[in-house]
């Protein structure tokens, strides 16, 4: 195949994935299951789910960023195999900020945080104070990436929201 069908190919399947993602109903459908399902990922747990859409992680809609990572990682795994015959190919695979890509996702699936959120925020307020204050006497690890806290109840390496490796310790 012609170099730059394969440029083309590699960008266009990734470019799919994003939106079949961000098109999915919130937490995930069939649609998006099948296509998890295609590229042998395993969606996540409805356990899990659950627990992230009662989290304070929310989403507006789309699936999991998680999920999205696991099917970027495929679409790379892929490629991969090619890239001798590519160098720019090999070239997009290695500027490929998966990083950076998960928390583009994450910011289009993301509420609208303008000023309803702060009159919601105003009225639980106290509430969330006095839990605070409980929460503030332990370190927490949080994802740097997303932001989502590090549960140690739950024993996983990766942030559960957006698969990411990356964490750091909040004072
Ligand atoms: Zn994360």
């Amino acid at each position: 195949m012609d170099e730059n069908n394969l440029l083309k190919e590699f960008n266009s399947e990734l470019d799919q994935a994003f939106q079949k993602a961000w098109h999915s109903e919130k937490g995930g459908d069939d649609n998006w299951n099948n296509f998890l399902n295609n590229y042998g990922v395993t969606p996540l747990t409805k356990e899990n789910k659950d627990f992230l859409l009662n989290s304070d992680m929310k989403i507006a809609r789309g699936a999991f960023p998680i999920e999205l990572r696991r099917v970027f990682e495929k679409i790379i795994e892929k490629y991969r195999v090619l890239e001798s015959s590519s160098p720019m190919l090999a070239s997009a695979i290695g500027k490929f900020d998966m990083e950076a890509k998960v928390k583009e996702y994450y910011q289009k699936i993301k509420p609208f945080s303008g000023l309803s959120d702060i009159f919601k925020n105003a009225a639980t307020g106290t509430q969330k104070y006095s839990q605070g204050l409980q929460k503030e006497k332990q370190k927490t690890m949080t994802c740097k990436n997303c932001g989502a806290p590090r549960l140690e109840e739950m024993q996983y390496d990766n942030c559960l929201f957006c698969g990411s490796k990356l964490f750091e310790t909040k004072e």
